[in-house]
């Protein structure tokens, strides 16, 4: 039976195919059902059943999907470079890359969190512009020269010694820091994902800590063991400690 409905994508009424707002190769799932979580201080706590397929809904047209599964094919072969680095080494992970299909992979799960109905997404509101701006871009790559400092989207690699990590997925969230400066993040299976949903001005905070994604030859992952076993610590320490720096 098809199942026609409207394509948030390309507009068009057509056959809707199942779609995960995160790839699913990305969850790790061969052996693992996903678990979502949440952290409650230094706790993960659980946020529901686990799923042995992810989280999917039906989304998308079978066209828009192959076209957001070629950035993600993109992105994973990546990410799974990173691991290996990691798997031996604390370093940073640094590679060439094509800044235009990175970006693109990271923004189309924000862009698919935001547009999904499922429940689980709906913390992640991007504004109406901007999807639309995500939009096209998906839909013709040669759209997306945007500026760097406009949606930058940090990956840094999580890990903790007192929490399981395998499997886990936090979905895309709002997180409003004390300095009124407001992120979207999400984790899954290791990685984070941090985004600033603006236009940061040259200079500020932001600047320093988007500074190595600002770059468009090079992509830098750090990976953060946190010894205190708090989620992202030491992100947001980070995050002073380089606006310190800049400035005194
Ligand atoms: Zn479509």
């Amino acid at each position: 039976m098809t199942n026609v409905g409207f394509c948030p994508l390309c507009r068009e009424n057509k056959a809707i195919v199942k779609s995960h707002i995160f790839p699913k190769s990305l969850l790790g799932l061969d052996r693992e059902a996903v678990v979502p979580k949440f952290f409650k201080g230094n706790r993960s706590v659980s946020a529901g059943s686990p799923r042995r397929e992810g989280v999917y809904e039906k989304l998308l047209c079978k066209g828009c999907e192959d076209k957001i599964g070629a950035f993600e094919s993109y992105g994973i072969k990546i990410l799974k470079q990173a691991e290996t680095h990691f798997c031996r080494s604390d370093d940073f992970f640094s590679i060439k890359f094509d800044y235009k299909l990175w970006r693109l992979f990271c923004l189309s799960m924000f862009w698919r969190a935001s547009v999904a109905k499922r429940v689980e997404y709906i913390e992640c509101d991007i504004p109406e512009n901007i999807l639309d701006m995500i939009r096209v871009s998906l839909l013709d790559p040669s759209a997306s020269d945007w500026p760097t400092n406009l949606y930058p989207i940090r990956v840094i690699r999580s890990e903790q010694s007192c929490i399981d990590m395998r499997g886990m997925h936090i979905f895309p969230k709002k997180y409003i820091r004390n300095d009124n400066s407001e992120f979207l993040y999400s984790f899954i299976n290791g990685w984070g994902f941090i985004c600033f949903p603006g236009l940061y001005e040259k200079k500020s905070r932001l600047e320093a800590l988007f500074s190595f994604e600002a770059r468009k030859d090079v992509l830098t992952i750090f990976k953060y063991i946190d010894k205190k076993d708090k989620f992202f610590t030491s992100f947001w320490e980070e995050y002073r400690l380089e606006y310190y720096n800049r400035n005194h």
